[in-house]
């Protein structure tokens, strides 16, 4: 993993993720929406489109956000689901969590939330308890993916859909010449003006750099045990939608 110009040995990768976020947490929205003109929102609501997650039933439909930071997905699903789901969004930032939480309180669905601290590699979840797992823009930050993943098919209930909302690479020449030019001079000045503190940003920029590509990714999510496992391009391939199925 490369942090800037030095290299980072893995176990130390956690750390300056969470400080990252650390950093960040009460300005992560607005940042949000700056560096992306607020595209991610249209891209949360395409992953939540297709999660299609159901609006009655005879029993709970129960879906694990993770790294939900904010609550941004959650508060998505339960909208779709007109509070009919129910979800956990879990982040390993309690300083995330905890502007979540406040937020929460002025949603349509309130009810429905809950926030847990933990690490995406080590989940407190029992086997087969939930009907889906999401995680949008989280999953590059996790140091060993691989186990992200297989925790991910654990916790799912046989049946249950994994989604992974993600930065990937752009596909679309020119674009591509375009993207980086713009994730190098402008995404961490960006970070700078509203932080004060431009190093995050750039990390965030090398981390999707080093985030594996669709047809690698879709391997590994097949390596954990999914089934029926897609790949969708947003926007060119800049952000691109990972499915799933554990059956
Ligand atoms: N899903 C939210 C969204 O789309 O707005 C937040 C995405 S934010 C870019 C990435 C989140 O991943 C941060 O809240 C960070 O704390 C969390 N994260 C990083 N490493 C993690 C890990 N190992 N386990 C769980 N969450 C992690």
């Amino acid at each position: 993993t490369h942090f800037g110009t030095r290299t980072v040995p893995l176990g130390e990768k956690q750390g300056l993720v969470n400080d990252v976020f650390f950093k960040v947490a009460s300005r992560y929205d607005l940042m949000n929406d700056l560096m992306s003109g607020g595209i991610h929102r249209v891209w949360k609501d395409l992953m939540v489109a297709r999660l299609a997650p159901p609006r009655s039933g005879s029993r709970d439909y129960k879906v694990l956000d993770m790294a939900g930071g904010t609550g941004d997905v959650a508060m998505r699903i339960l909208d779709a689901s007109h509070g009919y789901a129910k979800v956990t969004v879990s982040d390993i930032n309690a300083d995330m969590l905890a502007v979540g939480a406040e937020r929460a309180r002025s949603w349509r669905y309130p009810a429905n939330v809950d926030f847990v601290e933990a690490n995406a590699e080590q989940l407190p979840f029992e086997n087969n308890s939930f009907d889906a797992y999401t995680i949008a823009f989280g999953i590059r930050n996790v140091p060993r993916i691989d186990k992200a993943l297989s925790e991910a098919y654990r916790v799912l209930k046989r049946g249950g859909r994994l989604l992974v909302l993600e930065f990937s690479k752009v596909d679309v020449p020119v674009l591509d010449k375009v993207y980086d030019l713009f994730s190098d001079r402008l995404i961490p000045p960006m970070g700078r003006m509203v932080t004060g503190d431009a190093e995050p940003y750039q990390y965030l920029v090398e981390s999707i750099r080093n985030f594996p590509d669709p047809a690698t990714f879709s391997t590994m999510i097949e390596t954990a045990g999914f089934k029926r496992v897609t790949h969708t391009a947003f926007s060119g391939n800049i952000a691109a939608l990972h499915g799933g199925w554990k059956l």
